[in-house]
């Protein structure tokens, strides 16, 4: 039965598209407007979500009585509102609800990962045999990530079955979809116990955007931020803490730019700021400049 809708599920969404296109698109006309193509921010929260297991602080006390809602992990959704194609950046423990935001709980046409730490992959077990069962679905990932994933149970299952297609890919290079829609990798610093880690450049028809929801230290890296930012015309940003007296462990262990530090590195630049993959611990996660769950951006 799950197969069946599977199968369905597409065809549904084809003959849908087709019906809208016949309504929106006058003869002649290009099939696919700049307008059609979107950002949504699927989740603003770092790794553990927001309550995190065990947390006891304000924040997470306060979703657990009910006087703020909780938060899903930090992702990306890029979605075409007329086509119903849509892609998603990392595949976090909350897919099924984000991928219910974003695509009425179809599958996406793609999923572009990060890295290996938990909040950025691991919702890749929901297209596996114990829930979906997909055929397929595509997964962009560095080298090192994509021979993570083949090697290690249970993600090897998913890649030896073909629930998910692996796509390499390599530092800088882009990779255009469908739709007028480019996505490149960049490698960042970064614990990389497992895999490498990745942040993207995501260009749409009309604007563009830059993804890093994890990076040890902008003065780390080798590439300048104000550069990539004045490029683009929004920034996903690390937003995980605004201060190194959140967290009772020394700030080296799990390095983050503070957000302090990414205002000011930023402040003037051309694209709008705003903070993704924030900790329990921060209490600027309703600030400004955080992002929201449910925001979107045209492409
Ligand atoms: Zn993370
Ligand atoms: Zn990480």
């Amino acid at each position: 039965m799950v197969q069946l809708l599977n199968a369905i599920a597409p065809a549904r969404g084809a003959a849908l598209a087709a019906i809208a296109l016949c309504l929106l698109t006058a003869p002649g006309r290009a099939q696919e407007r700049p307008d059609d193509w979107h950002i949504v921010v699927l989740g603003i929260a770092q790794d553990g979500g927001i309550p995190q297991l065990g947390c006891e602080r304000p924040l997470c006390q306060d979703v657990r009585a009910g006087r703020r809602k909780a938060e899903k992990v930090s992702s990306l959704g890029l979605l075409n509102r007329r086509t119903g194609d849509a892609y998603v950046f990392d595949a976090t423990p909350d897919l099924p609800t984000q991928l219910q935001t974003l695509t009425g709980g179809r599958l996406p046409r793609g999923v572009f990962l990060t890295h290996a730490h938990i909040g950025h992959y691991t919702g890749l077990m929901f297209f596996g045999r114990e829930s979906v069962n997909a055929s397929n679905v595509p997964v962009f990932a560095t080298a090192r990530m994509g021979a993570f994933l083949g090697a290690n149970g249970p993600w090897s299952q998913l890649v030896a079955i073909g629930n998910i297609r692996l796509t390499t890919m390599a530092y800088d290079q882009t990779t255009a979809l469908d739709g007028g829609v480019r996505v490149t990798p960049f490698q960042v610093p970064h614990r990389d116990e497992f895999s490498d880690t990745v942040g993207y450049r995501i260009e749409g028809p009309r604007k563009s955007a830059i993804f890093i929801p994890d990076i040890d230290r902008w003065e780390t890296w080798n590439r300048r931020i104000r550069a990539l930012a004045d490029a683009a015309d929004y920034a996903f940003l690390d937003g995980t803490f605004a201060s190194p007296a959140e967290i009772n462990r020394p700030i080296e262990e799990i390095p983050h730019p503070m957000m302090s530090r990414t205002r000011e590195l930023l402040r003037g630049s051309r694209a709008a700021l705003w903070f993704i993959h924030i900790n329990n611990s921060n209490a600027e996660i309703d600030a400004a400049d955080a992002a929201k769950e449910g925001m979107t951006f045209p492409m």
